[in-house]
């Protein structure tokens, strides 16, 4: 029986790892409590059509696949409250979460804020996000660029694994990087400039998504840096790759996080933290894999080990 004000779970987060948590728990008759915060539904709802969930084998879209996670977790008593967590306390029992409103008491947290991919800010880019041409996931879009170009901004790892995946679908691969050289890992930077439909396009930097007005990309305005010249490339998809930024902030001081912020399990768990009933799940704590299947497996993981906790800590 779960006091008023003690709650077994809270689930901070609605993308695929919370609401799967959520679908986990509740099942579990513990009746979790999930705070959504400013993207109901994760990454996923900017997403058009998910082709890669296992299951579906005409495809779902994104938006559809997270009301119906909701769904599921809703029939079995998840509730849901909107609410942005500003600060915790584990520092003792129960947890503590200071949101707007009120502090939230927990027996156990599960922490499932994902990562938001940063963005490059340059006029077009939002406006012609999700659908319509900007993408930030070559896994879950590319398959839609057959046969066209497509430019990839970054210089990181993620840069070189999104061009490298696109060559698969796009005729051509422009990799837009603001330096002359890569900072990805020395093999994948090989493997990246080194391939026939790759291009590197060095020491340049976007400054407009073009084909707002059509409502889907035309091309992408750079910039040379050492020159100045201004061209336009005749892309017609753009996958920001930028790097994520977790969205771990207000839990940051009271869990370990690494040097990009991510949360870091403890050895052995992927889910675990170093506060007992405290658990981490989906893309806040995953910077390698990032996909809605593997976000949805750690959401399991957490609930499935905060269920085990409850039951060995009773009453
Ligand atoms: P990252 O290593 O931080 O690289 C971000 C890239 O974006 C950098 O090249 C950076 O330029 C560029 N950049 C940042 N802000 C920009 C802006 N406003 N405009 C234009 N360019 C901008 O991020 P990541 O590639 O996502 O990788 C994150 C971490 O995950 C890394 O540790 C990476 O090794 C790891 N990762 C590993 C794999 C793998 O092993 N297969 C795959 C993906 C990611 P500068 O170079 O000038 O700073």
């Amino acid at each position: 029986m779960s006091h008023p004000h003690l709650e077994n779970v809270v689930i901070v987060g609605t993308g695929c790892a919370g609401l799967t948590a959520a679908i986990y728990t509740a099942r579990a008759n513990l009746a979790p409590l999930v705070l959504e915060g400013s993207l109901p539904g994760g990454q996923l709802t900017t997403t058009s059509e998910v082709e890669n969930f296992p299951g579906f084998p005409a495809g779902v879209d994104g938006f559809q696949l997270m009301q119906n996670l909701r769904e599921q977790a809703a029939k079995f008593g998840t509730r849901f409250e909107q609410t942005q967590v500003h600060s915790v306390d584990f520092s003792s029992h129960p947890r503590k979460l200071i949101c707007a409103e009120r502090t939230i008491l927990a027996r156990t947290v599960i922490i499932a804020t994902g990562a938001s991919p940063r963005m490059t800010g340059v006029p077009g880019e939002q406006e012609l996000y999700g659908g319509k041409g900007v993408t930030t996931c070559a896994t879950c879009d590319g398959a839609f660029y057959r046969q066209m170009e497509v430019a990839v901004i970054g210089g990181g790892d993620s840069a070189a694994e999104e061009a490298l995946f696109l060559t698969r679908f796009a005729s051509k691969v422009h990799l837009v990087h603001r330096r002359d050289a890569l900072r990805a890992s020395k093999i994948m930077a090989e493997r990246a400039t080194s391939h026939p439909k790759i291009v590197p396009v060095w020491d340049s930097v976007p400054l407009e998504v073009v084909g707002v007005k059509e409502g889907s990309v035309s091309g992408l305005k750079i910039k040379h840096l050492k020159n100045g010249h201004e061209s336009i490339l005749p892309v017609k998809g753009i996958f920001v790759a930028i790097g994520h930024v977790p969205n771990t902030g207000p839990f940051a001081a009271a869990l370990d996080v690494d040097e990009n912020g991510y949360f870091k399990p403890v050895a052995g768990s992927q889910v675990k933290t170093k506060v007992p009933g405290v658990y981490v799940a989906g893309d806040c704590a995953d910077h390698v894999y990032r996909q809605a299947i593997t976000a949805a497996g750690m959401g399991c993981q957490a609930a499935i080990d905060a269920e085990r906790w409850l039951a060995e800590h009773d009453g």
